[in-house]
């Protein structure tokens, strides 16, 4: 596309399509400190995201860029390539004119067929755990294999919990493999926006051919469908080819098949019909490894005292690690302070310093009154429901937020053993990946009780 006026009020409509999902990717912080100063204009070569400095345009380019792109891809047909350049300071000129060097987006690898895939979300990069094991070991099975087991694939679980990262290492996988294999990654959105236009068109046969001579079909976010008839009616005699001619289908959502509502029968039916995994907010020890990897993947060398104390502060899910991460370095970065403790809870504008910290006590203070269970009550052998859940999530906050070990909160528990709190951890972090209200309860809490903490 040329440079016109056209052009550019087109650009800008994509830029904005894109904001809601880049605020929602990056958290409210992040989303108004590096994102919302961006000004995003077209030029010959595609999109050029202008920003004030070097500094400005390293951040951008090395922490959001493919939020950028992912969000990109996600709402728009064709993704132009994306650069991160700085503006020129006067006059109506743009960098471009100026011919300032721009960050090219890292090379993603081109689907030959339909969607485009993030470079960096590969199976090496992913952290396995007890909270995503079995879906990873799908996915791996099913990029080894496809279509001999586990047809269709359905992993689910809440947002930013690895699901988009999990698919795209799944069809690197596949591509990789001599690159002879036809594989389609798209959100369910895409596949709309892809039926909406060939209807436009009047191009539905060319529609079909090319969906149903694929060897794999990947498709994000299936939740999205929900109401959608027209959409899940095209999606559903894609699926049926697809499957009939023993080709593979893996699906995402951020809940699982019988809970999506608004979901034709036969749809439902075929999701439940292969294997169905779920994913669930890591563990304590999965946050520290996943924070030292995507440090080190920015060659930044954190120590496992430091990564513990950004998990602690920081939501359940992996996208607001990266998010907690993402605002500790740049802290440092501009600070120029080191990377302790200290600038932790300042960067994270967080209550717990080495004084304050928050400690089994205060959690069980704070769990107590909020389930109105007494304390003794909360501690001790009783086993009734409207104990033991409350009892749960002191041993799973208690484990999360006071930097104890398991045996260290079983002690605390009535002398408990310890895989009584490890048992806990699951329950509540399971339940935390399903139910989006026990997920709002403990965000509530960890506030409550890292306030208590700090008094
Ligand atoms: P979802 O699709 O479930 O909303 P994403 O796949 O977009 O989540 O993940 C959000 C971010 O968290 C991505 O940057 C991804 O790389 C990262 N992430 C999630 N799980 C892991 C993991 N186990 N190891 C490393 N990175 C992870
Ligand atoms: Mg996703």
């Amino acid at each position: 596309m040329t440079d016109t006026g056209e052009g550019r009020a087109r650009m800008e409509a994509e830029w904005l399509e894109v904001l809601p999902r880049l605020r929602q990717q990056v958290g409210e912080r992040n989303f108004a400190t590096w994102i919302e100063p961006i000004r995003c204009v077209r030029d010959t070569r595609g999109l050029c995201l202008e920003v004030e400095s070097r500094f400005f345009q390293e951040w951008v380019a090395k922490h959001f860029l493919a939020n950028i792109q992912q969000a990109l891809t996600e709402c728009c047909d064709s993704v132009p390539e994306v650069r991160v350049v700085v503006a020129a300071r006067s006059g109506t000129s743009t960098a471009r004119a100026n011919g300032c060097a721009g960050v090219s987006a890292p090379q993603t690898h081109r689907n030959p067929k339909i969607g485009r895939l993030v470079p960096a979300y590969t199976f090496e990069n992913f952290v396995v755990g007890p909270s995503n094991e079995i879906a990873c070991s799908a996915a791996r099975t099913v990029a080894a294999n496809p279509a001999r087991q586990f047809n269709p694939l359905f992993l689910w679980g809440g947002v930013g919990l690895g699901k988009t990262h999990l698919i795209n290492a799944l069809a690197h996988e596949l591509l990789g493999c001599g690159g002879r294999r036809r594989v389609a990654a798209l959100s369910a959105e895409g596949f709309m926006n892809t039926l909406i236009a060939a209807l436009r068109q009047d191009q539905m046969s060319a529609f079909r051919d090319r969906f149903r001579a694929l060897d794999v079909l990947i498709l994000d976010d299936v939740q999205f469908l929900a109401g959608k008839e027209r959409t899940q009616e095209e999606f559903s005699h894609t699926f049926e080819a697809l499957h009939a001619a023993g080709k593979q289908v893996v699906l995402t959502s951020d809940k699982p098949p019988q809970e999506i509502s608004h979901l034709e029968r036969r749809l439902r039916s075929r999701f439940e019909g292969g294997l169905i995994a779920d994913i669930h907010p890591p563990t304590p020890e999965m946050r520290v490894s996943i924070l030292r990897r995507k440090a080190a993947a920015q060659a930044v060398d954190l120590s496992s005292d430091v990564a513990l104390r950004i998990a602690q502060h920081s939501g359940p899910t992996v996208r607001e690690l990266e998010g907690a991460l993402t605002r500790v370095l740049a802290f440092t970065a501009l600070r120029g302070v080191p990377l302790d403790g200290d600038s932790v809870a300042a960067a994270l504008g967080a209550v717990a310093r080495p004084s304050c910290r928050v400690s089994v006590d205060t959690v069980l203070e704070v769990v107590s009154e909020h389930f109105q269970v007494p304390l003794d009550v909360l501690v001790g052998h009783v086993r009734t429901r409207s104990v033991a859940f409350p009892r749960h999530v002191a041993m799973y906050l208690g484990r999360l937020l006071a930097d104890a070990s398991f045996a260290a909160v079983a002690e605390r528990f009535g002398g408990r053993d310890h895989s009584s709190v490890m048992y806990a951890v699951r329950v509540v972090e399971e339940r935390a990946g399903a139910e989006p209200h026990v997920r709002q309860l403990l965000d509530q809490l960890q506030t409550r009780i890292r306030t208590r903490a700090a008094r």
